[in-house]
């Protein structure tokens, strides 16, 4: 297969992918790293900004360059390991075997009558059926929808009704520190919430939780797969535009109402490719390790697309970093001779309080890197595990919005020394700038704090649009800089005089609790449907080991509830066991606390920042707009108890 080559000089490389006299010879020079139906002569369509359309006249299939493509070469070569520590169970699919098992699953989907553009929501666990299914649905040209297996019920039923699935694939239970959690009764209970009904629900049992199945939508996948016509079938690539969706994965933001992030086809392979290529330095035939979960963005581009388009074989790993021992991850990357490890900050964190001779238990010398992203990585973090590892340790910022890293370093193309505390420099294609907030002026100085921006086109693999609603893509994310029509990424950043970025947290109110990223709006809204509650509010918090944590502050609907310690904690109970129910554990606040009043300012508005600060034993800044200035004596005394 061509690849395209690497030219050893970053800075040259960034300004090619960028500058509007090179920008379309060199990204279709990075086009060349994919299969094409059909070879794009054009590489950006920008008459109709901010919409970017990639590689328009080109036609290709995502399941055709993650799988079939392998076969001439690697038919044998494994291409999916899945290792559950849970379940005891490890289990290799070569690429011709994973070309025979997303056939099948594609040839099941037909059957309920799915086709290209019908939408199918996933909802799984860690399993390798949850890489078949999606790839089943791009190989249909059928666009995917994936939940994160930590979501409850009400989280599922909204996505549900935005995304109108045809047919909702997923599985008796998840497992998690050897406890099964049964995902079926959320399932049911979101199919109950919903209004739109899906045809069909396929469900892969693993014994784990009992499952009844209604009759005539519910379908099992191990009795399905054996069928003559589904365990022989044939099922074609349907060749797609470059610009038919993908996907689309749902992500927090300010409002209640999560946001589908869409995503293309041509521009997301071309940019997975590429970087695969000039970020990871990564080589068909060898094993990537990333321990997120395909629930994420990082677990879409890094598990399951990016390492399969390269001829790679991915780690699809169910459990704990610490169980049975914390030196798991470590064996498997002797076991599997993994070359590259892709990971979280948090996990790090965690493996940092364990015993440190695991690490030096098992022969590493396979690992080439590990890549850290999801969330601020905090030098003591990073000089730990690259000491402890001997291998370059390198941070990597992105959103969901963009599908593959803005910030990092691009070692290739040139090789760079990590800074730690910073994810790197800007990455070839995205035009990335700090502005000023007030002004919308781009700054030009080292050292100055602006929000992290970036100019139009944004590069191939970025998101198209909001599912359903152009005009919240424009208004969201290209409308809150004055006078321009630019990216906003919601980040704050400075830059130091050598192009090193560093990330200073949000400008909205978006929290990251373990690299998992939170809308305080979601968790207010399900706080405050319960009974007992008037009204909360809810902030992130600093968090030695998660980064941060949710923290809600509620004013209680009869203030007898929670005139005792014991009134206290048991509506606390309640309203953790709540979220809990309606969008899961991974929502749950660390801490309820009960106030008489919050703060507010003269308008009604919630002070969320200053709640912030307080939380935090920060200076809360200028209060001269709140209506009550003793509104966060309680919060302080609450707070020092707490
Ligand atoms: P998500 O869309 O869930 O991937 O969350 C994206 C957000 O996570 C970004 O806007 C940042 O606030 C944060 N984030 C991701 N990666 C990093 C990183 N390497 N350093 C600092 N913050 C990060």
């Amino acid at each position: 297969m061509p690849q395209p080559t690497s030219p050893g000089d970053y800075a040259d490389f960034y300004r090619q992918s960028i500058a509007p006299d090179t920008r379309e010879a060199f990204w279709l020079e990075q086009a060349r790293a994919i299969d094409w139906h059909q070879a794009p002569q054009q590489a950006c369509d920008y008459h109709n900004p901010p919409f970017a359309r990639w590689f328009a006249d080109g036609q290709l299939n995502l399941c055709h360059n993650a799988v079939d493509r392998h076969l001439a070469q690697r038919a044998d070569q494994p291409a999916i390991i899945a290792v559950s520590t849970e379940t005891n169970t490890e289990r290799v699919y070569t690429f011709a075997q994973l070309h025979e098992e997303v056939q099948r699953m594609a040839a099941v989907l037909q059957s309920f009558g799915v086709g290209k553009g019908d939408r199918v929501q996933i909802y799984m666990p860690m399993i390798a059926e949850a890489a078949f299914a999606m790839l089943a649905c791009v190989r249909l040209g059928a666009i995917h929808s994936v939940v994160f297996g930590g979501f409850a019920s009400v989280s599922l039923a909204s996505r549900i009704d935005d995304a109108q699935p045809k047919v909702v694939i997923s599985a008796d239970a998840g497992s998690r520190g050897g406890k099964a959690i049964a995902y079926k009764p959320l399932l049911d209970e979101a199919l109950q919430l919903a209004k739109h009904k899906p045809a069909a629900v396929l469900l892969v049992d693993r014994g784990l939780a009992p499952m009844p199945l209604q009759a005539g939508r519910d379908h099992l996948w191990s009795t399905l797969r054996t069928q003559p016509q589904f365990s022989e079938a044939k099922v074609p690539c349907t060749w797609l535009n470059s610009s038919d969706p993908s996907y689309i994965l749902y992500t927090s933001g300010t409002t209640g109402k999560p946001k589908g992030v869409q995503r293309d086809t041509g521009g997301y392979a071309v940019a997975l490719a590429s970087s695969m290529q000039h970020i990871f330095a990564g080589q068909a035939g060898q094993t990537f390790f990333c321990t997120s979960d395909i629930g994420w963005v990082v677990g879409h581009s890094y598990i399951v697309y990016g390492p399969l388009i390269a001829g790679m074989a991915t780690i699809m790993y169910e459990g704990l970093p610490t169980r049975p021992d914390a030196g798991i991850w470590w064996s498997l990357v002797e076991k599997y001779r993994i070359s590259h490890m892709f990971s979280a900050p948090t996990a790090v964190r965690v493996l940092k309080k364990q015993d440190p001779a695991y690490l030096k238990k098992y022969d590493l010398s396979s690992l080439q890197a590990l890549w850290l992203a999801g969330e601020p990585l905090d030098q003591p973090t990073a000089q730990w595990i690259s000491g402890a590892l001997q291998v370059p340790i390198i941070d990597n910022y992105w959103q969901t919005e963009t599908g593959w890293p803005i910030l990092t370093l691009c070692n290739g193309v040139e090789q760079q020394t990590s800074r730690f505390g910073s994810p790197g420099k800007a990455v070839y294609g995205f035009n990335v700038k700090l502005i000023d907030e007030a002004t919308g002026q781009a700054l030009t100085e080292p050292n100055q704090k602006g929000v992290l921006a970036m100019e139009g086109p944004l590069p191939p693999g970025c998101l198209q649009t909001v599912w359903g609603d152009d005009e919240r893509f424009v208004n969201t994310y290209w409308s809150s800089i004055p006078g321009r029509q630019i990216y906003s990424t919601f980040d704050w950043g400075i830059q130091d005089a050598d192009g090193y970025y560093f990330i200073l947290g949000r400008t909205d109110d978006v929290i990251n609790v373990a690299g998992h990223r939170l809308g305080t709006r979601e968790i207010e809204e399900s706080i405050s449907s319960h009974n007992g509650i008037a009204e909360v509010a809810v902030v992130g918090v600093a968090d030695k080991l998660k980064g941060q944590v949710a923290m809600a502050f509620a004013v209680a609907r009869d203030a007898n509830q929670v005139a005792t310690a014991e009134g206290q904690a048991a509506l606390e109970a309640e309203v953790m066991k709540q979220v809990d129910s309606q969008l899961g554990a991974v929502a749950r606040p660390a801490r309820v606390l009960f106030v008489n009043l919050l703060p507010k300012t003269r308008s009604g508005k919630l002070l969320r920042r200053a709640l912030q600060a307080v939380a935090e034993q920060r200076d809360p800044g200028d209060l001269t707009t709140m209506e009550d200035p003793t509104a966060l004596n309680q919060v302080k005394e609450l707070l020092a108890t707490a």
